[in-house]
């Protein structure tokens, strides 16, 4: 497939003639990436995640209960991606409601990693990072609630980036967690990450957390011969599988190569990581999908009164994890519970934030695995909380609203790809592009 760059110098007949050809492959390739062929006209063609809302596309979360609900506006991330030469092609499949780490909850069926078909793409912007990596789309918008865009990126060997909190509007998102929820790229390299970046961050009166900083094109200002000081967390390493922890020291050899300064530090707070993502997390989500009734959204399912309406449409249109989720949120946001666990998690995200904060005061990144493995296979996968220790290397940087990055950096001995994480301070989004550009190279991945 040709790279994001490449087809912004392609004639519109050119990317028409490119659109079916993609829609073709995706077809034939079995990888069931794509959710539907939508389109929104000219321009370069991005897949959209099936949680951003594009005008009179439907828009599902991949959930039943919103089967039939059409967008009645674009998100701003849609509009701004218009403004710039590019435009909406294709629904991308992901977990129910951006809730996993497997694309397996999706009301669509399970997405397929194009590295080897019986393996996860990861989740939950699965569809959208096996669609790059299997060739059938050139670029992709996912989002980073907890891991969402980098962790699938990593399993499939692609980029993946999520932006800082408030950099990317969230207006027209479907909302999972509002206080982590990221729109961010995912690409087949560096550049075009950074391409897509500039086209969709911007300041957004919609979105009352929108950043009003100031912008700088990263693209323009992309530079890999720049030195940065990059900290390695060393007590963070040991729990990743040995082929990973093999990646992680080889890519310090080669940063340090490349003219770096590597630095060594621990973090003390990481095993409160998971349990904190998940208490915020599903509050979040609880308060946000009580706006699925049946009769406002999608789907309704009539009972015989309005209270029996809720059950029904609530009880058949949502998927298991969902369901899980919305139980996990009330109960730490009921009376009894709410001064233990959330409004303590909500503590201990600020000592995460802190952490990292202490470390950036000598470090301009931060090296991390993306996730403990590589993808795994299909249906093995049981307990719940496995899945979320797999989240244990992405959530934190979602609760300190960090910008950070996924590369493909080597393939484990059965061919599955390893990506690592670089981490920046808030807002420096050039630093996160420019290390990473950096780390591509001294890499060398191939696919
Ligand atoms: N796997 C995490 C979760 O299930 C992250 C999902 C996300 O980033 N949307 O919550």
């Amino acid at each position: 497939m040709i790279t994001l760059k490449e087809a912004l110098t392609k004639s519109k007949e050119e990317l028409e003639s490119l659109k079916v050809e993609m829609e073709q492959k995706a077809k034939e390739s079995g990888l069931n990436a794509y959710i539907d062929f939508s389109t929104s006209g000219e321009g370069v063609p991005i897949l959209i995640k099936d949680n951003i809302q594009v005008k009179e596309w439907s828009v599902t979360c991949a959930s039943k209960i919103l089967q039939g609900y059409v967008a009645p506006y674009s998100a701003t991330v849609i509009e701004n991606l218009k403004a710039k030469g590019f435009s909406a092609f294709g629904r991308a499949n992901m977990d129910e409601f951006a809730m996993g780490s497997t694309t397996e909850s999706s009301y669509y069926g399970v997405t397929k990693n194009p590295y080897g078909e019986d393996r996860v793409p990861g989740g939950s912007s699965g569809g959208s990072a096996a669609a790059v990596a299997g060739g059938i789309a050139i670029a992709a918008l996912g989002s980073d609630t907890g891991g969402s865009i980098r962790q699938p990126a990593a399993y499939c060997g692609c980029v993946g980036m999520k932006p800082t909190y408030g950099r990317v509007s969230r207006f027209g998102l479907g909302a999972y967690a509002s206080s982590l929820d990221q729109i961010g790229p995912i690409t087949q390299n560096v550049e075009d990450a950074a391409i897509l970046y500039d086209a969709i961050a911007s300041h957004d009166t919609k979105d009352s957390t929108s950043s009003d900083l100031p912008l700088e094109s990263i693209v323009e200002n992309l530079n890999a011969d720049r030195k940065l000081t990059i900290a390695v967390i060393d007590n963070y390493v040991s729990e990743a599988s040995e082929d990973i922890q093999k990646a992680y020291a080889d890519t310090v050899k080669a940063l340090e190569e490349a003219g770096h300064t590597i630095v060594h530090k621990n973090m003390a707070n990481t095993k409160y990581d998971i349990a904190t993502y998940y208490i915020v997390a599903t509050a979040e989500a609880t308060t946000n999908l009580a706006r699925y009734d049946g009769i406002r959204y999608g789907n309704r399912v009539e009972g015989d009164n309005l209270a029996d309406t809720f059950l029904k449409t609530r009880s058949q249109g949502f998927g298991e994890e969902v369901q899980r989720r919305i139980l996990l949120g009330n109960f730490v946001l009921s009376s009894g519970y709410y001064d233990a666990y959330y409004l303590k998690a909500q503590k201990v995200r600020h000592l995460i934030r802190d952490e990292f904060n202490a470390i950036f005061e000598e470090a301009d990144l931060i090296l991390s695995p993306v996730a403990p493995s590589v993808a795994p296979k299909i249906g093995s996968i049981h307990d719940p909380l496995e899945m979320y220790k797999s989240d244990m290397y992405t959530i934190a940087i979602n609760l300190a609203g960090l910008p950070a990055i996924s590369v493909p950096v080597a393939k484990d001995g059965e061919g599955m790809p390893i990506g690592l994480q670089l981490i920046g301070k808030a807002f420096n989004e050039q630093a996160v592009f420019d290390g990473a550009l950096s780390l591509e190279k001294s890499v060398n991945y191939t696919k």
